[in-house]
């Protein structure tokens, strides 16, 4: 995907062109000169930005969402974990709610007369992805016979729409395998994005472009749950994250920022901005400077 050309949430009225962000950076700017006095909500990635170099959440990531909510700023999660995952995360954690599956769907948290209550919602009516579950199947099946080595995701079980293969959580992936799973995408001609940990595929809405990405699926929940415009979002709200799955919304969005991990494997485009810390600690260098900002106004 070119930097200059991003794709963009598939928003009526607002065509890929118009929403894309003509300045992804070269080498991202340094966290403090991040406009926080600007910033209205926070989109965060999972894996690798919020959880430590392990994989696991700490309890000071979980501080910091709670310092957010107590600060009166929106959080939403965005991540390429299964659906079931996010709706376990809009449940459990102080937040709005959560994209899943890098943007198939996303889960809110509304109140009700009954209480607590997450709705989920697709970007396409699966009954409209027949014809992706029949690629997926094949793709699932080319793998297993060419990549044998490679595992389907260990999470495989709660995903509704993506095919993700494990190329970093337990099983580490050779650079051999990663040519050879982004040439099965390339055969399908199947949208191909990697985290820190999962080699994803996803449908195309046309060449190169994903019918779904990370920033579509952040601005629809947003729209869903907020009723906020397309450009609010995009202007108002800062992404962060760590990996190439997270290259849509670095694009997308005005204020993207890289917790300093990003560097390790850099993703086409690179985020706007970069934590001095990296991980979990990047993330918390974040929140703090937003609720700072917050609590000087
Ligand atoms: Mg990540």
């Amino acid at each position: 995907m070119s930097s200059r050309e991003p794709s963009a949430p598939h928003i009526q009225g607002h065509s890929p062109r118009e929403c894309s962000n003509p300045t992804s950076p070269v080498t991202p700017k340094a966290l403090a000169q991040l406009p926080v006095h600007t910033i209205q909500g926070i989109a965060f990635d999972v894996d690798g930005t919020i959880s430590d170099a392990q994989g696991k959440i700490p309890h000071t990531s979980l501080i910091a969402l709670e310092r957010l909510r107590d600060h009166g700023i929106p959080a939403l999660a965005a991540t390429g974990r299964p659906l079931a995952w996010a709706q376990a995360y809009a449940h459990q954690w102080p937040i709005l709610g959560a994209v899943g599956e890098n943007g198939a769907a996303w889960c809110i948290g509304r109140g009700s007369p009954q209480g607590h209550v997450v709705q989920v919602e697709f970007h396409l009516p699966q009954s409209e992805l027949h014809r992706w579950y029949s690629q997926r199947e094949e793709i699932r099946t080319q793998v297993a016979e060419k990549l044998p080595q490679v595992p389907q995701a260990g999470d495989a079980l709660g995903r509704a729409c993506d095919l993700a293969f494990d190329i970093g959580e337990s099983y580490q992936a050779t650079p051999e395998d990663r040519t050879a799973l982004q040439a099965i995408a390339t055969g399908h001609g199947v949208h191909f994005a990697c985290s820190s940990i999962h080699a994803h595929f996803s449908p195309t809405r046309s060449p190169s472009v994903p019918l779904w990405d990370k920033a579509t699926g952040i601005s629809r929940a947003l729209e869903s749950a907020l009723g906020v415009s397309n450009e609010h979002i995009r202007n108002h709200w800062v992404f962060v994250g760590d990996s190439g799955n997270d290259a849509e919304a670095f694009a997308w969005f005005t204020h993207s920022v890289g917790v300093a991990n990003v560097l390790n494997k850099p993703p086409n485009p690179l985020p706007q901005y970069v934590t001095p810390s990296a991980y979990h600690t990047g993330f918390t260098e974040l929140v703090d400077q937003i609720c700072n900002a917050r609590t000087e106004r």
